[in-house]
């Protein structure tokens, strides 16, 4: 049931052209008059309300408010599906018990830097090698990602290590040589609300690492993941990378009430990226630790063994000694709060 809420002062006959098109649409209406508002409970599956008939209804004259009880993304909620969605990926399973945590490089830069990061990061325990071939960059003159050459190098380093690839989809026109390659597809913060390359996406069916906007509401967020389960690809896991505030201190502000928000609202796997939330490598370890306490299902920390050097993000990864030393604190924590790494 939705609720419409009259301005104080609204006629007789503005409350009667609400009714008549609430059961125009097939809905009843319940009407309470107090005594200085009157409310009007609709009642019938409100669900498929879209939001712009929504709209519509909160700019009719003599309508103070419309509250909305159903959530504008329906397959990415908790009201639609109960049960936490489980992610299999090869022998790997995200959203249960186990936190996953993602390590690698920004961007993939030659094989043997490569190889040697993920061995290290697989020795502290990650699960999942990361690293971008096609680099959505700020500017045209940085480095772009080697692209498929990238991509070859992702592959072999998981048939030597064993560790699954994530790695950035960028355009469309990139699907069948990403699918080639990668065990997860990612959407960077900046396309995530590339409607067509959402689209694409959905289509197929490998699992699909989605990161939040820089500007993006936890609404928003839902409603891009809405956009590849709307297509039939129900692999979807939501990734809070922090977001564009006033604050010059750090990179982004890695929005951490997030997690709770989206656990409770969806039922979709949901891992936090401190990298780039942080931006500082200093600020890395924290925020990971943080952010399993909030009840993140896992992490994606940037790793690069000579940071100085990086083509891209140095700044931010983290050395293989200091990410070692990580995964052994986030161990103690996850086991405070019932998880495993
Ligand atoms: C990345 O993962 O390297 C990246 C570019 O992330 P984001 O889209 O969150 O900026
Ligand atoms: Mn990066």
């Amino acid at each position: 049931m939705d609720i419409i809420v009259l301005r104080p002062g609204a006629t007789a006959s503005e409350l009667r052209y609400i009714v008549k098109k609430l059961k125009g649409r097939g809905f009843d209406a319940t009407i309470s008059k107090g005594t200085e508002r009157t409310v009007i409970g609709v009642i019938g599956d409100t669900s498929n309300i879209t939001e712009d008939e929504g709209n519509a209804f909160a700019s009719m004259p003599g309508v103070e408010k419309v509250h909305r009880i159903t959530q504008p993304f329906k397959l990415a909620s908790r009201d639609f599906k109960s049960k936490d969605t489980i992610i299999r990926v090869g022998k790997n399973t995200i959203g249960g018990k186990k936190i996953h945590v993602i390590a690698g490089p920004c961007a993939v830069e030659n094989l043997p830097t490569l190889l040697k990061i993920a061995q290290s990061v697989k020795k502290a325990g990650a699960t999942f090698i990361r690293g971008g071939a096609f680099k959505p960059r700020t500017s045209p003159y940085s480095f772009q990602g080697l692209g498929e050459e990238g991509l070859k190098f992702l592959a072999e380093v998981r048939e030597k290590t064993g560790m699954p690839v994530i790695t950035e989809i960028m355009d469309p026109r990139d699907m069948d040589v990403i699918l080639k390659y990668a065990d997860i597809i990612q959407i960077g913060a900046r396309n995530m609300q590339n409607f067509r390359l959402l689209r694409e996406v959905g289509s197929h069916n490998k699992p699909i690492f989605l990161k939040r906007g820089l500007s993006a509401t936890v609404k928003d967020l839902l409603m891009a993941a809405e956009y590849i389960m709307a297509q039939g690809n129900n692999k979807v896991i939501l990734c809070e990378r922090g977001i564009r505030t006033f604050e010059t201190a750090t990179r982004n502000t890695l929005d951490l009430s997030a997690v709770p928000v989206l656990k409770h609202l969806s039922h979709l796997p949901v891992i936090v990226d401190p990298s780039h939330g942080a931006g500082q490598w200093r600020l890395v370890s924290p925020m990971a630790k943080a952010a399993i306490a909030a009840g993140a299902d896992g992490l994606m920390i940037e790793v690069h063994s000579n940071p100085e050097e990086a083509l891209s993000d140095g700044e931010q990864s983290l050395k293989p000694e200091k990410f070692n030393v990580l995964m052994r604190e986030l161990r103690v924590i996850a086991k405070a709060v019932g998880r495993k790494i």
